[in-house]
């Protein structure tokens, strides 16, 4: 059986030429997962087409812009996109801080994705801007059919595919596809909401990470420097139950009220606001008949930090290799395409779904009391900084005082 995007079959429709236009691979989306995917194909000589709704990749993206310097570096060979090379990763709870060294790099994803999908069309995919998929049906292994609305014109045609793949972030039409789907996902997002503030506040090399039962009984803000101006954004795993007014208020208490950053924030000038869902589970599968999915679309982000561009990249760099070992075969089956499942099962799902677990376990201890969620994080997450006696300091704070951290551990942060 082959699941299309509706359940009753759409007339063909083609565009001016009236001849539908046919490539090996479609991507929809251009964000990371997508143009990287697109870069990799079109690299091996397929015949691949990049769907972007919006006018430029990352036009609309809420993002920190925050990652591993060395995935910065697998794409490109200059630093032009770096807004900040980032070598400290600070982050302040109730009773003290605990700093972490890293290698990494903040990027604006207007300019980052636009850059990458700029790659992938250089390498000759097709990028198509301001083009919107809106459906797909698989007629037979090999044989799908995609319904594109061009968004300036408003017209709307079909293209045909041997495989489609789903690189459209957390509103993903890979929905459509129960195998992609199921209920028990749907209560699981967070929801972040970001500034961009003239001015960067403190030491240029450092994040600084926020976290308090005052901003959130779990969530954090954050403060991350670029070049000329500072990310600034805040986000919550409870956002079903807060809602989303709710933590847009809570950055302007974030910059203007709560007292570790009012000082620091207060008065910025606002250049550019977004906000984004957050998906904080992982599908059930990623590949099924002439159907692959990647990137946010798959759930593919740390839900203890939010960080989801370098999975992306992981992801596509899994994915390629099986699309075009499927492509040489013509063999475009589930079990063809699960190969790209094995792979990303060795390499990170199932630290991810380590991670889940400890972030369902978080979210269970607030029955216990709005501290909890941090407490346990800090224990967890951060328990390399923390000797085991001031592991219970944490834990039954402020009773037993604070906590002193450890100075120097080899441990690395990386967000993944
Ligand atoms: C506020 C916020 C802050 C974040 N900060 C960080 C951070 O600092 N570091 C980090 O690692 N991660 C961060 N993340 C997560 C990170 O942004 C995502 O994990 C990452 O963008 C996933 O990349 P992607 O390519 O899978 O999807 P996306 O970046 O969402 O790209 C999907 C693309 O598909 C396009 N699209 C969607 N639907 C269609 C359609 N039907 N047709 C055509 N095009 C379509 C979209 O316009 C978009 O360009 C943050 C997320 C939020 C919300």
């Amino acid at each position: 059986m082959y699941p299309s995007g509706n359940a009753t079959a759409f007339p063909v429709l083609v565009n001016s030429k009236s001849i539908m236009e046919k490539f090996d691979v479609v991507i929809i989306g251009s964000g990371i997962a997508g143009s990287v995917l697109a870069r990799r194909l079109a690299e091996a000589g397929r015949n691949v087409l990049l769907l972007e709704k919006d006018s430029f990749s990352g036009q609309t993206t809420a993002c920190g812009g925050l990652f591993d310097k060395a995935y910065y570096d697998r794409y490109f060979a200059d630093e032009a996109l770096i807004e900040q090379k980032i070598k400290k990763n600070v982050f302040i709870m109730p009773w003290g801080e605990v700093v972490f060294d890293c290698d990494q790099v903040t990027v604006k994803r207007r300019n980052f994705d636009r850059g990458l999908a700029e790659q992938a069309k250089e390498k000759g995919a097709v990028l198509r801007n301001r083009s919107k998929a809106l459906d797909y049906q698989i007629r037979e292994n090999g044989a799908v059919t995609i319904r594109v609305k061009e968004l300036e014109q408003k017209t709307e045609y079909d293209v045909q595919t041997k495989i489609i793949a789903f690189a459209d972030g957390p509103q993903s039409l890979a929905r459509n596809n129960p195998r992609f789907n199921s209920d028990k996902h749907k209560r699981f997002w967070a929801y972040a909401y970001a500034y961009e503030t003239a001015g960067v506040p403190f030491e240029p090399d450092s994040i600084k990470i926020y976290l308090d039962k005052e901003l959130f009984p779990w969530g954090y803000g954050w403060i991350f420097p670029n070049k000329s101006d500072s990310n600034i954004g805040v986000g919550t795993v409870l956002a079903g139950k807060i809602g989303n007014p709710q933590i847009k208020k809570k950055l302007f208490h974030f910059i203007d009220v709560y007292k570790r950053t009012a000082e620091l924030l207060s008065g910025s000038e606002i250049i550019d606001k977004k906000g984004g869902f957050i998906p904080m589970y992982l599908i059930d599968t990623f590949a099924d008949d002439a159907q692959v999915v990647l990137g946010d679309a798959a759930g593919m982000v740390s839900p203890l930090f939010g960080a989801g561009i370098d999975y992306a990249m992981d992801a596509a760099e899994a994915c390629a290799p099986v699309l075009i070992k499927a492509l040489e075969k013509e063999d475009f089956s589930r079990a063809a395409l699960l190969e790209y499942e094995q792979i990303i099962k060795k390499s990170f799902v199932a630290d991810l779904k380590k991670q889940i677990m400890i972030a369902r376990i978080i979210v269970s201890s607030l029955k216990f009391g709005r501290h909890w969620a941090i407490k346990i994080l800090a224990v967890i997450a951060f328990g390399v900084k923390y000797s085991r006696w001031n592991k219970i300091k944490i834990l039954f704070y402020p009773l037993l005082g604070k906590p002193d951290s450890l100075k120097s551990v080899l441990e690395n942060m990386n967000h993944k």
